[in-house]
């Protein structure tokens, strides 16, 4: 049986990188796309809010101020999660209760000084600058010797819980491999050790071959909903290229990287209509001093919409006590997403 054969009944996908099995109930979606418009939510227009705590020479909760940037700024979070010298201590009460100090860093970037440009309204220079920005931070945070991870990652909307409308993602770094990365090491590790290939590589061969999930590609990078995705319109990011992180990326890389990242949050802008929540993130190999031929530089897209710019899917019930599910199949989804224009709607005549 091939994979086009499983596409109408309900079936379950493997996640080779969680190693853990997505429901599929492809059944449940036998009525016609509805394309539903909703009202579409427009994005703030305003370039400067004197209220906002991330614009330029506004004050911050904590008390600093923002200085009058005028391109990416990064500074310490006011209210960090992790801190840089916080007390080693272990707790162990019969494998049971156990517990551990954790030391690290949490950074705030701002994109861009404009109160209203998101990452698919930006200049494509504008968002290879936030690149070089990643890049320093990455090296930086993982150059400290006690730091093994550095986590980038975006929360836009307030769907997604985003306190702050102000275009800007965190960077949190730490002292151990947080579960996910850890998951997903060790996946890649026992899959290069049996296979004697790269886990990604091999997978972005067997999408290049059937094309059905991918949604927009450079010479650089392929952004494709991926086989076992859980959300609607989940995607990943990957480099066509074997390379563990930004910090190996080539000029013309770093470049693509801008691309991509705007012709996908374009196109996820384009869905519908809406300024479109997610989270996103990059998974860059752990900074722990040690070489990682196993790990692949990718980037996930986790976005809870589901029909429009309203309805969105809840991960409850049988997905918190048994399994992930999905109705639309992701090459369903990425079909509608490859449909729609890489202009954004609010560029559009
Ligand atoms: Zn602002
Ligand atoms: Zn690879
Ligand atoms: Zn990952």
């Amino acid at each position: 049986m091939t994979p086009h054969d499983a596409k109408d009944a309900p079936h379950r996908r493997w996640n080779p990188l969680l190693r853990e099995w997505v429901l599929v109930s492809p059944h449940r979606t036998q009525r016609p796309w509805l394309g539903q418009v909703a009202t579409p939510v427009i994005p703030p227009r305003i370039e400067y809010d004197p209220e906002c705590y991330l614009c330029p020479g506004n004050s911050r909760a904590g008390g600093s101020q923002n200085p009058s940037y005028t391109a990416t700024y990064v500074f310490d979070n006011d209210y960090p999660a992790l801190l840089p010298d916080a007390t080693p201590f272990q707790i162990d009460e019969g494998d049971l209760i156990v517990a551990r100090g954790e030391r690290g860093f949490c950074r705030v970037v701002c994109f861009s000084p404009r109160h209203d440009l998101t990452i698919p309204r930006m200049q494509p220079e504008d968002v290879r600058a936030v690149i070089d920005v990643w890049t320093d931070q990455y090296r930086d945070l993982g150059a400290v010797p006690w730091v093994q991870h550095v986590q980038i990652f975006e929360n836009r909307g307030a769907l997604m819980g985003a306190s702050n409308p102000h275009p800007h993602c965190q960077i949190w770094a730490n002292q151990t491999l947080p579960n996910q990365p850890a998951r997903e090491l060790a996946a890649q590790t026992e899959y290069l050790q049996k296979h004697e290939k790269c886990l990604l590589c091999s997978y972005l061969v067997l999408e290049g071959n059937d094309r059905v999930r991918i949604v927009t590609e450079n010479e650089s990078f392929v952004a494709l909903v991926p086989y076992w995705a859980v959300w609607p319109f989940e995607t990943m990011i990957l480099s066509r290229r074997h390379v563990g992180s930004m910090a190996e990326f080539s000029e013309a890389e770093r470049n693509d990287l801008a691309g991509v990242l705007r012709s996908l949050t374009i196109r996820y802008d384009n869905l519908f209509t809406t300024a479109f929540p997610y989270t996103m993130g990059f998974h860059q190999q752990p900074t722990d001093g040690k070489q990682h031929p196993e790990w692949h530089f990718h980037a996930h897209y986790f976005p809870p919409l589901l029909r429009s710019a309203t309805v969105q899917k809840f991960m409850v019930g049988y997905e918190m006590l048994a399994s992930p599910q999905r109705d639309i199949t992701a090459e369903g989804a990425a079909a509608h997403l490859r449909g729609l224009s890489d202009v954004h709607f609010l560029d559009q005549a």
